[in-house]
C-alpha cells in the first residue's frame, strides 16, 4: 500500500494543470507511512486522485508528481518508456553535427531531477532529487541498453541534492574513467572543451549551443568582448565567424586554459584573442573608463537570482552589466545578453535591458530573441523550465 499525501483545500490547482511540484505549504496531511524516496499518491483534501509522486520529507518540494492517471503507476517500465523516448528526440540534432547533448532535461522531459548529458562516448548523469535517486537505478539500465558502447559517469553534486537531504555522489559508474577535458563537436563545425570530471554542471554549458552559433553569424571583422566565457565557446564560434579579436574574461583559471587550448584544436588563429583572468565587473568599469570600445558584447553571466529573496539583487546585477556592456559598444554594436534565472521571465528581463540601455544613455534595438536550445526542453505546464532567456540588442 502506498501512503497518501492530501493536500490542503484549493491547493490542488496546479496538480490539475500537471505542474509536477507539491509544496510542503500545500499539504495537509500524510496518511500511512512515507519516507524518503517512497512513492506516494496525491489527493485532494476529499480524497480525489491527483498524482502519483515521489516523497522528499526534507525538501520544500515534498512530492514530485511523474503521473497524472490513478492506473498509471510511475513503476520501472513507465520511467524507462520516458527515458527512451526522451534519448530518441535527441537523435535530430545528434544528425546535425553535435556529439554534446542533453538525453533528459528534468522537468522538460517528465523526469524532474534528472540530467544526462552525452559527451561523445561519454554520458554523464546528475540526480538531485528523491524521487530521481529512486529510480536511478532503472535509468541507468535503460540507458546500459540505449548506449552500450558509451562509458557512464556520475555528476550528482548539484546544490538542489542537499535540499533534498542526499549526499553527492561522483565518479565512474560503467566504462573508462572521462579525460579532464575532452573535446565535443557542435553544430558540426567547433569542437568545445568539456571538463566532465571537475567542470561545472556536468562539463559544458550546451543550453548556450544555438546562441554561440548565431554570434558566429554576427561577427565578421567585429571586435568582440566575451563576458563569463567559461571554456570560451562564444569566443571560439566567434572565431569560427570571422572576428577581427576576441577577448574572454572569466574569474576561472582552469576555465580559461581550456579556452586557450580549445582556440589550438580547433586551428583557429591564438593571435586574434585574449584570455583575461577578472571579475567581470570590475573589468566592464576599467574598460569603461579607459574608453575603449568593441562592435559585439556577450554577458551569459552565472544564475544572479536563485530564489524571490534574491531577485532585487540579481535583477540589479543584470542591469549593471548591461549598463556597462552598452557602455562599450560602438555605433551598430550588439549587445548579447543573457540571464539563466528561472524567476526572471523573458518580460521581465526585457525590462532590466531597456532600463540599462536608458542608465547607459542609447537607443537600442531587439534583433532576436535567445533562449535555451532545443535539447533543454521546456514543459508546457512547468514555466521554471524555461530558464535561460537572451537579447541581441543592436545600438543604434
Ligand atoms: N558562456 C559560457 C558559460 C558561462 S557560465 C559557455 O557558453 O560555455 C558562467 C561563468 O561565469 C563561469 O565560468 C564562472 O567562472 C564565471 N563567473 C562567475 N562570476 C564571475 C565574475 N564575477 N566575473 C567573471 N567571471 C565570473
Amino acid at each position: 500500500m502506498y501512503a497518501t499525501v492530501k493536500l490542503n483545500e484549493g491547493r490542488d490547482k496546479s496538480l490539475k494543470r500537471h505542474h509536477p511540484w507539491v509544496f510542503s505549504k500545500a499539504v495537509a496531511r500524510v496518511e500511512g507511512n512515507a519516507a524518503a524516496g517512497d512513492l506516494v499518491k496525491v489527493t485532494d483534501n476529499i480524497g480525489n486522485f491527483l498524482a502519483w509522486g515521489f516523497y522528499s520529507p526534507s525538501s520544500q518540494i515534498r512530492v514530485r508528481a511523474l503521473s497524472f492517471k490513478e492506473n498509471e503507476l510511475p513503476d520501472e517500465k513507465f520511467i524507462r518508456d520516458l527515458v527512451r523516448s526522451s534519448c530518441k528526440r535527441r537523435d535530430a540534432l545528434v544528425e546535425r553535427g553535435n556529439e554534446g547533448v542533453r538525453l533528459v532535461a528534468s522537468e522538460g522531459d517528465l523526469l524532474p531531477g534528472l540530467i544526462v548529458d552525452r559527451y561523445g562516448k561519454f554520458i554523464v548523469l546528475s540526480v538531485s532529487s528523491q524521487a530521481m535517486e529512486h529510480c536511478r537505478q532503472f535509468v541507468l539500465d535503460e540507458l546500459f541498453e540505449l548506449y552500450p558502447e558509451c562509458s557512464f559517469y556520475e555528476r550528482s553534486d548539484t546544490k538542489a541534492r542537499k535540499k533534498e537531504g542526499l549526499s553527492d555522489r561522483c565518479g565512474v559508474i560503467k566504462g573508462e574513467e572521462p579525460p579532464e577535458v575532452i573535446y565535443v563537436l557542435e553544430g558540426g563545425q567547433i569542437r568545445i572543451p568539456v571538463e566532465i570530471p571537475h567542470g561545472h554542471k556536468t562539463g559544458a554549458y550546451l543550453d548556450q549551443r544555438q546562441s554561440r552559433i548565431y554570434l558566429s553569424t554576427i561577427c565578421r571583422g567585429k571586435n568582440v568582448l566575451n563576458c563569463f566565457s567559461y571554456t570560451g565557446g562564444f569566443g571560439l564560434w566567434a572565431l569560427k565567424g570571422g572576428a577581427k579579436s576576441v577577448v574572454n574574461v572569466d574569474v576561472s583559471g582552469p576555465a580559461l586554459d581550456a579556452a586557450r587550448h580549445g582556440v589550438v584544436e580547433n586551428h583557429l588563429d591564438p593571435g586574434r584573442c585574449r584570455f583575461i583572468r577578472d571579475d567581470v565587473f570590475e573589468y566592464l568599469r576599467k574598460k569603461v573608463n579607459e574608453g575603449v570600445k568593441y562592435d559585439v558584447v556577450v554577458l551569459d553571466p552565472p544564475k544572479f537570482a536563485e530564489s524571490a529573496a534574491t531577485l532585487k539583487r540579481a535583477c540589479r546585477g543584470y542591469q549593471d552589466i548591461a549598463r556597462l556592456g552598452f557602455s562599450l559598444l560602438s555605433e551598430g554594436g550588439r549587445l548579447l545578453t543573457f540571464s539563466c534565472s528561472g524567476i526572471v521571465d523573458q518580460a521581465l528581463f526585457q525590462k532590466i535591458t531597456a532600463d540599462a540601455a536608458l542608465e547607459a544613455g542609447v537607443t537600442a534595438q531587439i534583433r532576436a530573441a535567445l533562449r535555451q536550445d532545443c535539447d533543454h526542453t521546456v514543459s508546457l505546464p512547468c514555466p521554471e523550465s524555461f530558464y535561460l532567456k537572451g537579447l541581441d540588442v543592436e545600438v543604434l
